[in-house]
């Protein structure tokens, strides 16, 4: 009953020729029935992707976005100027931005609410560090930060976000979280969500995301809990990320 979602993060990387790439092998690909497939390129090739993909059943996503429509804010992008660009979907709370960028829980939330407010759907992506999970912290870290974002939410805006659970330890490491430790994280995802609303949490997506590549994805894809996956490094090769598509 949820729509399975595979979506290809391209981070910084990608050039105009795998655009181009992605729209041919894409234009003929035999997919399987009922999927969703989202690409995340950098922001200079929307555009061009757009046109590429126009003839696939390739979705645009943004990787993020600013929380305002407009303004004084030199160097970045608002989630109306992506809806311009046929964009569907935005990042956020994506760890390299925690990271990097400094973006903590609060900034994530009004990022989520300005892709909800011009129509996009968010993609919330949450994980542990490998220190938080050692101590035995994965399930409080990863709730905080799914808690964070639904509490403050409208209840009619709650159905409309996707999460992704990536393992800060998985991502660009080729340390893939086994099947059962990925269930198990989403399972409580899933569960906390029950807690409040039953109907909210079945209909949720969750994706997996962290060295997910064309040898892991079917068993992660198979698990209960696990509606898709949020692919980096792999997602950068036409032939591996088609192969992570057909296995859902
Ligand atoms: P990876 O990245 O597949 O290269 O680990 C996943 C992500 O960061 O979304």
């Amino acid at each position: 009953m949820r729509t399975p979602l595979l979506a290809g993060n391209w981070k910084m990387n990608g050039s105009a020729d795998l655009v181009e790439a992605f729209g041919r092998a894409f234009a003929e690909a035999e997919l399987p029935e009922g999927i969703e497939v989202v690409i995340f390129p950098p922001f200079p090739y929307l555009d061009a992707a757009r046109r590429a993909f126009a003839d696939t059943p390739l979705r645009l996503g943004a990787q993020s976005l600013n929380p305002l429509h407009s303004g004084a804010h030199t160097g970045e992008v608002s989630g109306r100027m992506l809806c311009e660009f046929g964009v569907r979907y935005a990042l956020v709370g994506h760890s390299e931005r925690r990271q990097l960028y400094r973006e903590g829980d609060a900034q994530v939330f009004d990022r989520l609410l300005a892709a909800l407010s011009v129509g996009l759907t968010p993609v919330l992506c949450v994980g542990e560090t490998l220190e938080e999970r050692d101590a035995g912290r994965t399930m409080e870290v990863v709730l905080r930060q799914v808690g964070f974002v639904m509490s403050r939410l409208e209840p009619e805006q709650r159905p409309r976000v996707v999460i992704a659970y990536e393992p800060v330890w998985a991502i660009g490491t080729g340390r893939t979280a086994t099947p059962e430790q990925a269930q198990e994280v989403m399972a409580g995802i899933r569960d906390y969500q029950a807690s409040y609303d039953r109907e909210l949490a079945d209909g949720l997506r969750l994706l997996y995301g962290g060295s997910m590549n064309a040898g892991n994805a079917a068993e992660l894809l198979a698990q209960p809990d696990i509606d898709g996956g949020l692919v980096g490094g792999a997602s950068l090769k036409v032939d591996d990320f088609l192969a992570i598509c057909q296995s859902a």
